[in-house]
């Protein structure tokens, strides 16, 4: 029996992930790439890409997991400087998440995926697909899947306005990728500073070209003083970054005080709104194609999610094509095959669009008693690896109140 034929658009995290995955099931598939490996490797850092324990797991199960020495990140911290007192701590904390996460950049991870793809079978075919080559490739295919990120082609797909929770951008966003940066005493964290009104910052452990890295993510409120990276060179960007934290965050200037760029594409600037779309374009033959990962759920950074999710959107389409069987990748497929991934990835949109938003009562107040409780500190880090539990304490203010009472021992007013 000849091998059922797919084609992917997008040698991304998902695209590979998806790719290597279905080889490994016994289809014929083709990846095609609008950048080679070497085009990738050279190319500007696209992200902080940090992976938490549950998607880590779906690279290992494909034997994906080719970083082992990569520095871990082994928890979260969380702070919240003071609102009067300028270089004092509101409150801050940490914990260990129970499995570590990791970060490997995109520049060092794709190209290395891209060859194991072709490894283990899988055919490339290097252009920039556009609707001609997407009916070209639903011609020839028993299915066709979208996994362009952020990419044009991705505007084929209807946006799902009862699904979007913003229509612009929520904050200016910048990477730093630096060498020198002072380790944290304990155990390596995600150092998650929330200023509000002005935006966040987080500090990781990473893999880069060059070898050990942090990175540093700036979430800047439109129009503040955090939303200022246009027109910088590498070396004022690098100033900049320096700049905002002896302003807001000097416990993290301190730590940044050495620091160099780890090269001058380490360096990122941009914005785009959250948006989720409908899974399903309808090319003008009447074919139909499936989008994946962030074509189809594209969240704003400042949670963390978007490789998360790629990885485990991938691994969840694998599962609907291969229970699919022998049966037409047909439109209700594809309508069924999103909706299961959505079941679990309207969660992290939820969570994620409320971050954006500023912090309702109840949740500083929770993340304010995660200090005296570490149970709550324990279960605000590893939500960032399962954010559906997220639902059940910490998105509802009735939900919260039971909930810390539960932790406090107290009995809930209700
Ligand atoms: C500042 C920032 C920080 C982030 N930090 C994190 C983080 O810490 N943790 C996390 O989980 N996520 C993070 N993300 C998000 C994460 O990087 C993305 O969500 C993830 O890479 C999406 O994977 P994907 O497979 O959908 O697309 P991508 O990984 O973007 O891959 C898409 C691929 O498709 C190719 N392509 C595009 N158009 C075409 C075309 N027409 N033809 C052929 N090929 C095409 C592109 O060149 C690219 O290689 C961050 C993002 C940003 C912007």
């Amino acid at each position: 029996m000849t091998s059922r034929k797919i084609t992917i658009v997008g040698a991304g995290q998902s695209g590979l992930q998806l790719g290597i995955g279905l080889l490994g099931a016994g289809f014929a598939v083709t990846i095609v790439s609008n950048r080679t490996p070497d085009q990738i490797r050279n190319s500007r850092v696209a992200s902080s890409q940090c992976m938490f324990g549950q998607a880590l797991s779906h690279e290992r199960a494909l034997d994906l997991d080719l970083w082992p020495d990569a520095p871990a990140v082994d928890g979260i911290s969380f702070t919240i400087p003071h609102p009067g007192q300028a270089g004092e701590k509101a409150f801050s904390w940490s914990h260990r998440l129970d499995a570590p996460a990791q970060s490997i950049d995109q520049r060092v991870k794709m190209p290395e995926f891209m060859q194991v793809f072709e490894d283990r079978g899988g055919r490339f075919v290097f252009e920039d697909a556009g609707l001609g080559e997407l009916e070209r490739y639903a011609a020839g295919s028993d299915l066709v899947l979208v996994a362009a990120g952020k990419g044009e082609i991705a505007r084929m797909f209807e946006r799902d306005e009862a699904r979007c929770t913003y229509d612009q951008p929520q904050r200016a966003l910048a990477l730093t990728y630096v060498n020198g940066l002072q380790p944290r005493p304990d155990y390596s964290a995600v150092c998650f500073n929330l200023i509000p009104g002005v935006g966040e910052y987080f500090v990781f452990p990473a893999l880069t070209t060059t070898g050990p890295c942090e990175i540093m993510v700036f979430e800047g409120v439109p129009g503040g003083p955090m939303d200022r990276w246009q027109g910088l060179t590498p070396a004022e960007h690098l100033a900049h970054s320096r700049q905002i934290l002896e302003t807001f965050l000097p416990w993290e200037a301190e730590r940044a005080r050495n620091v160099e760029l780890t090269d001058d594409l380490g360096v990122l600037q941009g914005r785009f709104a959250p948006t989720v779309r409908k899974p399903v374009a309808t090319l003008p033959s009447g074919r139909a194609v499936l989008g994946l990962a962030d074509v189809v759920v594209l969240n704003d950074p400042i949670t963390g999610q978007g490789s998360n999710n790629a990885s485990k959107c991938a691994a969840s389409y694998l599962r609907s094509i291969i229970a699919h069987g022998d049966r037409a990748f047909d439109e209700e497929f594809m309508r069924r095959t999103f909706e299961t991934y959505w079941d679990y990835a309207r969660h992290v949109a939820q969570w994620t669009n409320a971050m954006l938003a500023p912090p309702p009562e109840h949740a500083v107040r929770l993340l304010g008693a995660a200090a005296a409780h570490p149970e709550i500190a324990r279960r605000f880090a590893n939500g960032f690896d399962y954010p559906p539990d997220f639902q059940d304490w910490f998105m509802d203010p009735d939900k919260a109140r039971r909930y810390l009472a539960e932790v406090q021992g107290a009995v809930p007013v209700s």
